[in-house]
């Protein structure tokens, strides 16, 4: 299999990348991660376009996620005891992560990359990678937050990780070890402590075997936070062409030119550009194909449920991650969101009743009385993951395109980050912090 050139070095960077001027940039989707680009491209003086299929920001896996922004979520899917837990949740239909499957190439060779990754070193190494990026975004999203005064239902109140089974939690003490010696403030709370910085779970108090909590981890609305970002973007001369899909990429003699688009009413046309920074989520690796880029980015499929607070005192401000259940639960003002589970079942985005009747089941045992259970709004995305969920961020060996996609469980932790990196990139200057080697 053809890999796509990876940016791990400066040096590799500097040939794909622009060292003066401005550039015109296309950037291919306006997700979180193309808007945070956007903006940081705007900002490093180059004349940007942002093009996507939706009539506005943020309307696919950035919608309705877990809110949270988690650098003390760095372990990724893929560790030491990932198989053993996915063997024993086959066929079970509201398993935490359902594997079913498919007559469909990518899924096996994903499914294989995946087991390559679960061995200690590997996982290790991919802590490592995705620390490094998710500490550098969350001082990027506190930075933006700050000098352009967002508003996103934010709560800078930590996340707090419980622990209702023993061994799980054992498993845990060895990366959590692994990310404080990289700088991740993760710390260890007895159960007792745990309810004393998040009385609404007072119920479940005699459950809880284990906790620990991230006070400089936050939560907040990436949809909203996208939109507002994309708004700040329009003001300071960004384009945003929605409504618009993007049908082929265009390269010529090794660089790229371009974009063929569709736009709604079926009229196709060429977009030119010096540059493509390709932010399309799970929809990246199809579009990269034909140019040789073959990039292992396979859906993950997750459910949120969104409820309105009726009692604000039993429904939780701390932003929580529920181990056992693999969720996590973010107070978005009025609203609390629950979010997780994860499908590699293919591209579908219908909505599957027993997962989501587990979501509502699951808050209300946590938060009894604390929502109207009755109104769920249930909502269902694709994670772009790649199989150590290390994104794809840097140059490739085609001049002028470049990746910024593959965030998997994390992209809203790590997308504003990387896009002040890949911006960085494109511009012919050192990233502030190392790119990862890839995926
Ligand atoms: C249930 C769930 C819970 C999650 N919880 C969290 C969390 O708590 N914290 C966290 O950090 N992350 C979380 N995530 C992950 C996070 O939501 C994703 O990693 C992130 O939204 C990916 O952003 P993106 O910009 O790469 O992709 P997207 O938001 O999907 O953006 C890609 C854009 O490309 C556009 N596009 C695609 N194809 C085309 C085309 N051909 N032409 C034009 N436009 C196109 C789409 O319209 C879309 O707007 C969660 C995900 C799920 C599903």
């Amino acid at each position: 299999m053809q890999e796509p050139a990876r940016a791990a070095s400066v040096e590799s960077v500097a040939i794909g990348a622009f060292r003066v001027g401005s550039v015109r940039v296309l950037v291919l989707g306006a997700g979180v991660v193309g808007v945070s680009s956007a903006w940081f491209l705007r900002a490093a003086g180059h004349d940007v376009v942002v093009v996507d299929r939706q009539p506005g920001p943020a309307l696919e896996t950035s919608f309705a996620n877990g809110g949270q922004i988690s650098a003390s979520h760095a372990e990724p899917w893929a560790n030491p005891g990932a198989p053993r837990r996915i063997l024993g949740w086959l066929g079970r239909a509201d398993a935490p992560l359902l594997f079913r499957p498919r007559a469909e190439w990518l899924q096996w060779l994903w499914v294989a990359a995946f087991l390559r990754e679960c061995t200690v070193q590997r996982s290790a190494a991919n802590i490592r990678s995705i620390l490094t990026l998710a500490l550098h975004s969350r001082g990027v999203v506190k930075r933006l937050r700050r000098q352009l005064q967002l508003e996103y239902d934010c709560e800078e109140r930590g996340i707090l990780h419980l622990y209702t089974d023993r061994r799980e939690f054992e498993a845990s003490l060895a990366p959590a070890a692994l990310m404080r010696a990289l700088g991740c403030n993760r710390r260890s709370l007895t159960p007792q402590q745990a309810i004393e910085l998040e009385p609404a779970l007072a119920s479940v108090h005699d459950r809880i075997v284990g906790a620990d909590f991230c006070a400089e981890d936050e939560s907040g609305d990436a949809h909203l936070f996208t939109q507002q970002l994309a708004a700040r973007c329009t003001d300071r001369g960004v384009q945003f062409l929605f409504g618009t899909t993007i049908d082929s990429l265009r390269v010529e003699r090794g660089q790229a030119r371009g974009v063929v688009v569709r736009d709604g009413d079926g009229s196709r046309r060429e977009l030119p550009a010096d540059a493509l920074v390709v932010c399309l989520g799970v929809h990246s690796a199809p579009l990269l194909r034909p140019l040789g880029l073959r990039l292992l980015i396979y859906p993950g499929k997750g459910y949120s449920a969104t409820f309105n607070v009726v009692a604000p005192e039993r429904a939780p401000s701390v932003s929580l991650t529920d181990d056992e259940h693999k969720l996590v639960f973010s107070r978005l003002g009025r609203r609390l969101r629950v979010a997780g589970t994860a499908e590699i079942a293919g591209w579908s985005l219908d909505l599957n009743e027993v997962r989501c009747a587990a979501l509502t089941r699951r808050t209300q045992e946590l938060f009894p009385a604390a929502c109207d259970y009755a109104q769920p709004t249930y909502w269902a995305g694709l994670r772009p993951v790649t199989p150590s969920n290390v994104p794809y961020l840097g140059a490739t060996r085609v001049r002028g395109l470049f990746l910024n996609t593959g965030h998997g469980t994390l992209g809203w932790t790590l997308g504003p980050g990387n896009g002040e990196l890949i911006a960085q990139v494109v511009s012919g200057r050192a990233p502030s912090v190392a790119l990862p080697p890839g995926p």
